[in-house]
């Protein structure tokens, strides 16, 4: 599985992204918008799913133009998403963020980039697994790892409960996250 197309996005989040990059997805679809740091969490790990730059622009325009128009987002956006592929600036080809990075990172308001085991409230969380058809014990127990700080193991725990399988070396990156799922569902 090396790329993915704009036409099965949706269906791919649905059934293989983690809980982070599910979030920043579906606030790209509802608020049409998504901030800098959100660009670059959701951006970056598209590209590492395999989502060529050309379907990445088209991908982000669709959304953005919506909001601050086609013109504003070749003005002002296309510029990082070229960027995240090595296109623009210094030309460095960069790399998907891992969990770690993600989990030390300091989302502010209006932000939705982060990890949701660590930067959800309790009530923002428990909603979000349960979008995501874990309840009941499962999420006790994920309940649990998140209280110990524990968050990766918590992503992890996540993992079995909505594939119904181990995932013994746990879950570091959101990319490694997205491949497991894909081996399991193929
Ligand atoms: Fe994303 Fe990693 Fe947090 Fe899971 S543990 S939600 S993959 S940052």
């Amino acid at each position: 599985f090396s790329e993915i197309s704009i036409k099965d996005i949706d269906k791919v989040a649905n059934s293989c992204f983690p809980l982070c990059m599910r979030h920043l997805f579906e606030k790209l679809r509802e608020d049409h918008h998504l901030k800098h740091g959100g660009r670059m969490q959701l951006g970056l790990f598209l590209k590492g799913v395999g989502l060529k730059l050309e379907d990445a622009l088209a991908f982000w325009k669709a959304e953005f133009s919506r909001k601050v128009g086609a013109e504003r987002f070749d003005k002002e956006y296309a510029y990082s998403i070229r960027h995240n592929y090595g296109k623009e600036g210094k030309r460095t080809d960069y790399t998907p963020f891992s969990c770690q990075k993600i989990i030390s990172s300091t989302p502010g308001v209006g932000d939705h980039h982060g990890c949701p085991y660590r930067h959800f409230s309790e009530d923002n969380l428990r909603t979000a697994l349960g979008k995501m058809g874990v309840g009941g014990h499962p999420m006790e127990k994920v309940m649990e790892k998140v209280r110990d700080r524990h968050y990766q193991l918590a992503c992890t725990l996540t993992f079995e409960a909505v594939y119904g399988t181990s995932c013994d070396a746990g879950i570091n990156h959101p990319n490694q996250y997205f491949t497991d799922s894909q081996k399991i569902l193929q």
